[in-house]
């Protein structure tokens, strides 16, 4: 069974490393925090009413809708719902990490479909990998950590093409994309939405995500879903979190400022680069990667090593933060790559 041990000691620095908000979340959730009495902790969370405000607010039903502990915990709760023996889960790698982590805790064999150097959605591939077995099909939209994203139809497609099977659509970058499937949640038989608040809203500590798929889905994933895994503090956040889409948007707008020019400094410094639609660019490092991350560190900047993801020797993932941030993180990123032409770097 594959195990996962987030690399998180001593984050004292630019935290472009795990894809989060790079400074704080919006005042609304900081003041809702304030207000929390010692008296309303004495009292285990309640769910239902903070699904139902979410779900107006994604325009679904309140059925539709499960909160969880991240989306790390929707993905859980969604394999064991529906994979057990001798089922297939079928997803393109690389991919966010934790759908094979989360596959091989059950009884189900992990299908994987390799991208091309490019990194482009395998789409063709995908489709000619679905068996009478696949039960679940994982696609992250935008992807981890190649930024790469797969078209409204294709997703339809893989919908169809797979009736047997829970098609997961995981929309964490979602505000950096800005496109979407989740209108046609409880249209589509067997399309299950997964979206986070740790990204863009920036409250990754607080531990909270969502599912939003048909009733009759939902209602097998609730049987598996604890009660009480989103805690009070999280559940009263929420609501002003999804009230400040300014603040939402100014974030997602830096975000992608910030990108554009991060994305012209790696052009101008001859690093090469996958298109991304979200808030992280991969690059091209080469056999001194390690040195690189480590050069990285040194100058304050954290980014993180993805050589061991499949086909991604030599590559490293880039956070991308505010415009100030990111010219800081170009300083940083300049001087290690001399460093490591002049051979400078020997540890
Ligand atoms: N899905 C994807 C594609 C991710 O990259 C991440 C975070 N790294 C998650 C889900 C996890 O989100 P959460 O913090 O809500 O568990």
């Amino acid at each position: 069974m594959k195990e996962y041990h987030p690399p998180l000691g001593s984050r004292e620095a630019m935290r472009l490393d795990f894809n989060e908000n790079t400074i704080e979340c919006s005042p609304r959730v900081r003041d809702r925090l304030a207000q929390i009495s010692a008296g309303a902790l004495t009292r285990y969370p309640e769910r239902e009413p903070v699904e139902a405000i979410v779900a107006a607010h994604l325009g679904l039903r309140a059925e539709q809708v499960a909160l969880t502990n991240g989306v790390d915990e929707a993905i859980h709760v969604l394999f064991e719902t529906f994979l057990e023996a001798g089922d297939e889960v079928l997803m393109p790698v690389p991919t966010y990490t934790m759908y094979e982590v989360y596959a091989s805790a059950t009884d189900a064999r992990v299908v994987t479909v390799q991208a091309a150097d490019d990194l482009q959605f395998p789409f063709d591939r995908l489709v000619a990998g679905i068996t009478s077995q696949t039960k679940v099909i994982a696609i992250a939209n935008p992807n981890s950590p190649s930024g790469s994203v797969a078209t409204r139809e294709q997703l339809l497609e893989l919908a169809r093409r797979a009736p047997q099977a829970v098609l997961l659509v995981d929309e964490a970058y979602f505000h950096f994309f800005g496109e979407t499937i989740m209108d046609l949640v409880g249209t589509l038989p067997n399309l299950v939405v997964a979206r986070t608040f740790s990204k863009a809203y920036g409250l990754a500590g607080l531990r909270l995500g969502l599912l939003a798929g048909p009733v009759d889905l939902m209602r097998w994933v609730r049987r598996v879903l604890s009660p009480y895994s989103v805690n009070s503090l999280a559940l009263a956040c929420l609501p002003p979190a999804l009230e400040d889409t300014a603040y939402l948007n100014w974030y997602a707008g830096e975000v992608l400022a910030a990108r554009a020019e991060f994305e012209a400094a790696l052009d101008a410094a001859g690093v090469r680069r996958w298109p991304s639609r979200a808030n992280f660019v991969l690059v091209d490092i080469g056999a001194r990667h390690a040195e690189f991350v480590r050069l990285m560190r040194d100058a304050g900047v954290l980014v993180r090593d993805r050589s061991r993801d499949p086909g991604c020797d030599g590559r490293v993932r880039i956070t991308i933060g505010t415009r100030a941030q990111m010219k800081q993180a170009v300083t940083a990123l300049n001087s290690a790559l001399s460093a490591l032409q002049t051979g400078g770097e020997t540890r």
